[in-house]
């Protein structure tokens, strides 16, 4: 069990003091499916989005760990799971890619506004025929003298119609080959690039999500991360953490909805008791419990294996089907133990559900975790 320090715990809870100013109108933003641009203020200000980033581009330079926490806490304090997921979208897709893989002058003109939150990013890899099979996408750049000039287009794109910038997932090599993909930052008024409408979809309203689109997309070679043909190695290594920083937003989720619902089940009475004294009531919460804590085992321990370099293919596969299945089954659960309440849009319980239901497709779906861990076996 990880022992976290007071400077750990500030970072834990960054968002605290701004809460109240965060959640006000949050069930209006979800009916609205807008992004709340306000709130993104406010999480700017908190300071949150620079916390993995390093001192010399404005970032707070914390650890994996660290950084999980600072999550967990976004989502403990905030009730919007939309506007959550547009935030680790900017700090894990876009910031830290570029952290690790961008050249010393793509960090010094992009980082700093990325990790203050005044450009929003996003990362295109999915397109309409290619989802799970990422190897095969369509996309293509080809070189032209000093540029790459892409054509293709891009689908569930998470802030594509709020993004300033872009990492596009592209081909430059043969289908199928993991040498085949490279990545390009992009700025969206780019001629060539455009973006669709918000396509509406069942939960995370406040996340915007569209289209992308690339008609002779020219590109200068130097805004290419790590080298042609990297964009596989790259991907890896931005879904490890993609799973442990968004999922970790999942586990204070799941934490809040744990502790109110045991206050609901304390203070609800039917038969002339508090509903939490009925054993039936209890599993459920029990279990909910058990789910919050494994979920919370997975991430901070498949954490220090990937911090220590060990081979954690297995353990993060696991780790986003453990979290994501556990933040369904929990948002169904309260949803059950607050009976007709938690069916009404105004108390917040049935967004949560809707909103849990993607989190077992982005981030590569239940079963290509479950394809990773059994060929891992030999299978
Ligand atoms: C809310 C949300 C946000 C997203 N944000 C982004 C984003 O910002 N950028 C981005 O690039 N993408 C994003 N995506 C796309 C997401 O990564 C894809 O939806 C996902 O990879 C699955 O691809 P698909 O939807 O095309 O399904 P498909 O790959 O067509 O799969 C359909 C079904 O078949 C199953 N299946 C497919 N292949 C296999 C197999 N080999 N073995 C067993 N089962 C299989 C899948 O598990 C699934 O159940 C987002 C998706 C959602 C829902």
């Amino acid at each position: 069990m990880i022992t976290w320090t007071a400077e750990q715990q500030e970072f834990r809870d960054l968002m605290a003091p701004l809460a109240d100013e965060l959640n006000e109108g949050h069930i209006e933003w979800d009916e609205k499916e807008e992004f709340p641009y306000d709130k993104w203020k406010t999480v700017q200000r908190s300071g949150l989005l620079a916390v993995p980033f390093r001192e010399e581009w404005g970032g707070r330079g914390q650890s994996l760990p660290t950084t999980m926490y600072a999550l967990e806490g976004l989502g403990y304090h905030s009730r919007d799971a939309g506007l959550n997921f547009s935030a680790s979208t900017q700090i894990v897709s876009t910031g830290i890619p570029l952290q690790r893989f961008g050249s010393k002058a793509l960090k010094d003109r992009y980082l700093p506004r990325i990790l203050d939150g005044s450009l929003i990013g996003a990362h295109a890899i999915t397109e309409p025929d290619h989802g799970s099979d990422a190897t095969n996408i369509r996309s293509v750049a080809v070189k032209d003298g000093d540029d790459y000039v892409i054509n293709g287009s891009k689908m569930f794109i998470s802030n594509a119609t709020i993004a300033d910038v872009f990492l596009l997932y592209v081909r430059t090599g043969e289908p199928g080959s993991p040498l085949g993909i490279s990545v390009f930052l992009v700025e969206r008024d780019t001629p060539g690039l455009s973006v669709g409408p918000n396509i509406k979809k069942m939960g995370l309203h406040s996340s915007p999500l569209a289209e992308v689109f690339f008609d002779n997309l020219r590109v200068p070679a130097s805004n290419m991360l790590g080298s042609e043909g990297a964009g596989f190695l790259i991907l890896d290594y931005v879904m490890k953490r993609e799973i442990l920083f968004s999922f970790s937003i999942n586990l204070g989720e799941m934490q809040h909805r744990l502790e109110r619902v045991v206050a609901y089940a304390r203070s609800r009475e039917q038969f002339g008791q508090p509903i939490g004294k009925f054993q039936g009531v209890s599993h459920k919460i029990a279990d909910m419990k058990i789910a919050v804590e494994t979920a919370r085992k997975w991430l901070y321990d498949t954490a220090e294996k990937v911090v220590a370099n060990k081979d954690s293919t297995i353990d993060v596969a696991a780790t986003k089907i453990t979290v994501s299945e556990a933040n369904k089954a929990t948002a169904l659960t309260a949803l059950q133990i607050f009976g007709g309440y938690g069916y009404l849009t105004e108390h917040g319980i049935e967004k949560d559900v809707r909103n849990a239901l993607a989190g077992t497709i982005y981030s590569g779906t239940s079963e290509i975790q479950r394809n990773r861990i059994a060929s891992m076996l030999g299978l």
